[in-house]
């Protein structure tokens, strides 16, 4: 994380508050995530370099440029158009699109046409863990998400192993909320 320029992801006018450890708006009623969030998120997720990785929710593209950094590929779906047009602009002016795919998308069905995913990171919260997400999991892999009420949540780690799939808290925390056919709609 210290050699990705969070700046580049921070509207200009915010750019005060880029290395500052809390969520950062970034329009249509969004944010970039606070920092230590994407840390623990990505730390969660235990990556090695080789994974192909599923991003819910690309907003700024940070997170997707951290998961860059760890992983081979990045496929980062974004529900707001202009949120992800922003993320592409944003990794691209940061050269850090490189293994990083931004699509437009409902991501809370996940994103079929490349699964399966060595490690999927959901960055809004959801009610329940999507049936999807875990369906397009590759075994073994690690599926980070947020869910509980629309208020706070918890940040569940969602492990497959062996065929058996077993989910634990790892935090709490607040997140805005998942939209979506698999999410709060
Ligand atoms: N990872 C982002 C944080 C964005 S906040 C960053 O580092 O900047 C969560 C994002 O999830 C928002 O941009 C929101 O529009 C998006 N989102 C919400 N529901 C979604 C869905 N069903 N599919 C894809 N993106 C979604």
């Amino acid at each position: 994380m210290g050699r990705i320029p969070r700046e580049e992801f921070v509207p200009p006018e915010s750019r005060l508050q880029s290395y500052q450890d809390e969520p950062v708006s970034i329009g249509y009623g969004q944010t970039i995530s606070q920092p230590y969030m994407t840390a623990l998120m990505a730390e969660l997720l235990e990556l090695h370099g080789d994974e192909t990785v599923l991003d819910v929710g690309a907003g700024s593209g940070y997170h997707a440029a951290v998961l860059g950094a760890l992983a081979a590929q990045v496929v980062s779906v974004e529900i707001v158009p202009e949120l992800a047009a922003l993320a592409a602009a944003n990794l691209a002016r940061a050269g850090l699109g490189g293994n990083v795919t931004v699509i437009c998308a409902d991501g809370s069905h996940g994103y079929p046409e490349r699964a399966p995913y060595d490690a999927i990171s959901v960055a809004a919260g959801a009610p329940e863990v999507p049936s999807a997400l875990v369906d397009q999991l590759r075994d073994p892999g690690r599926l980070v998400i947020p869910v509980g009420p629309l208020i706070d949540q918890e940040l569940l780690v969602v492990e497959k192993r062996h065929g058996r799939v077993d989910t634990h808290v790892a935090a709490y925390c607040r997140f805005v909320p998942l939209r979506g056919g698999g999410g709060w709609q």
